[in-house]
């Protein structure tokens, strides 16, 4: 993850190398247990993650924290990274050429930790990881898919992959929270 860490860091082809250098932020690689079998991947840093460094620590963080509280999953024991690793300005979605330069630095994360089940957080995450295991024919709307489990295999053996709405909707309409946290009950099976 150094190495990983190290080459986005001096990055000049990214879209998003200018932005961050200027404005003094930091690439936000990931965080967490490389030995977790659960791997999350949002979308892309916000403001307080690109100050920090480190991913899911603003409002979608929190919620991301309620939601794991509610199903006992400690954050220590997972691993959370993004699929594009610098902040696109105003939070805006990333492009497709964001995800092309930043999506094979994820795929290297997940040689490297071998997860056995992905949780894509939001429609980003899961279009990149869903057509990356080979499960582009079943993609729907995040509105379906949602709270739903996909076997694939990779070549370290079987995965998991879940498609959940991202924290953020919870963020936008607290009213939210209740149905993400029915959605995330679905992870108690890999605990
Ligand atoms: N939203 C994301 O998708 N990732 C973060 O790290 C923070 C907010």
């Amino acid at each position: 993850m150094r190495v990983i860490h190290d080459e986005i860091l001096v990055l000049k082809e990214s879209p998003l190398y200018e932005y961050r250098t200027t404005n003094g932020y930091f690439p936000v690689i990931g965080e967490g247990s490389h030995d977790a079998k659960i791997m999350f991947v949002g979308e892309a840093p916000g403001r307080n993650e690109a100050k920090t460094g480190k991913p899911f620590c603003g409002a979608a963080g929190k919620v991301l924290d309620k939601l794991l509280e509610h199903v006992g999953i400690l954050r220590d024991s997972i691993y959370i990274t993004n699929i594009v690793k610098d902040r696109p300005p105003e939070n805006r979605d990333p492009t497709p050429r964001e995800i092309e330069v930043y999506g094979p630095f994820l795929d290297r994360q997940i040689e490297i930790m071998k997860p056995r089940v992905i949780v894509a957080l939001g429609r980003y995450a899961m279009g990149y990881i869903m057509n990356k295991f080979d499960l582009g024919l079943e993609l729907e709307p995040i509105g379906k898919a949602h709270g739903k489990a996909y076997a694939s295999s990779t070549s370290y053996g079987d995965i998991d992959i879940v498609t959940l709405y991202h924290p953020c909707v919870a963020v936008y309409n607290p009213n939210n929270l209740d149905k993400l946290k029915k959605d995330f009950e679905i992870l108690k099976k890999y605990v």
